[in-house]
């Protein structure tokens, strides 16, 4: 499983040495880019699985990039940025990232991004292209996209507002995927004030509760501080 091919862009050497060598014992495949130019040049002739894409590149702002490659592909992009690039991590989500990590990480929480993409990546394929999933199941959860917006738990009909069912849609359809607060509400409302934000976090309340077993300690639905959210798999 651990045969993917992993594009590393990072022009700072020792962070790129780091990843690359915590790539190969874990038998990943990988190529390298150090600057921007490179990154597209290599993403559009190698056909990475994953990229993993530092946001602070000599010649080329990481979001531009993002933008670039998702004129053509789809493929996973983490993207690695610095506290200080909070805003552009979020820029870099909404651009169409999946997930990110922020530096200073560990090498567990690296491969743990990488799992999380992998999972997501095979379960997009399960999914044949052109007949959309009609039934969703992750754990316990079950939604039928077709029956008229039923979900279920321990398939027991879940009884939710047509926002919370909207909610769990956009969540489940991205599993794996880190969805910001602006992804969200412009999804739902068609706009992304404060108000919509904070009315976001009022609607994830009372799904939780429907959902979870412990609303304070969520199993399906991770919440990402300052970002958003994520859907998990649960096995
Ligand atoms: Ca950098």
């Amino acid at each position: 499983m651990n045969k993917s091919l992993i594009l590393v862009v990072e022009d700072d050497t020792s962070v790129r040495n780091l990843i690359t060598t915590t790539l190969k014992a874990h038998e990943y495949r990988y190529l390298t880019a150090p600057n921007g130019q490179s990154a597209i040049l290599e993403a559009s002739s190698h056909n990475p699985d994953i990229v993993l894409l530092d946001l602070g590149l000599p010649d080329m702002d990481g979001v531009e990039i993002i933008k670039k490659i998702r004129t053509w592909s789809n493929m996973p992009i983490i993207v690695i940025s610095a506290r200080s690039e909070d805003t552009d991590k979020i820029d870099a989500l909404d651009a169409g990232a999946d997930d990110y990590l922020t530096k200073p990480f560990s090498v567990e929480e690296l491969l743990a991004r990488l799992r999380v993409t992998q999972r997501r990546l095979s379960m997009m394929q399960k999914v044949s292209p052109p007949v959309e999933t009609v039934v969703f199941v992750n754990g316990k959860l079950r939604v039928d996209y077709v029956a008229g917006g039923c979900a279920y738990l321990n398939e027991e009909e879940l009884h939710l507002t047509p926002i919370e069912y909207k909610l769990l849609c956009l969540l489940t359809r991205n599993i794996g995927k880190v969805l910001t607060h602006t992804f969200l509400t412009q999804s739902i409302w068609g706009s992304s004030w404060d108000n919509d934000i904070a009315s976001l976090r009022v609607f994830m309340a009372t799904l939780r509760k429907k959902i979870e077993k412990e609303p304070n300690s969520p199993q399906y639905i991770q919440t990402h501080i300052g970002v958003g959210y994520r859907m998990l798999k649960v096995e």
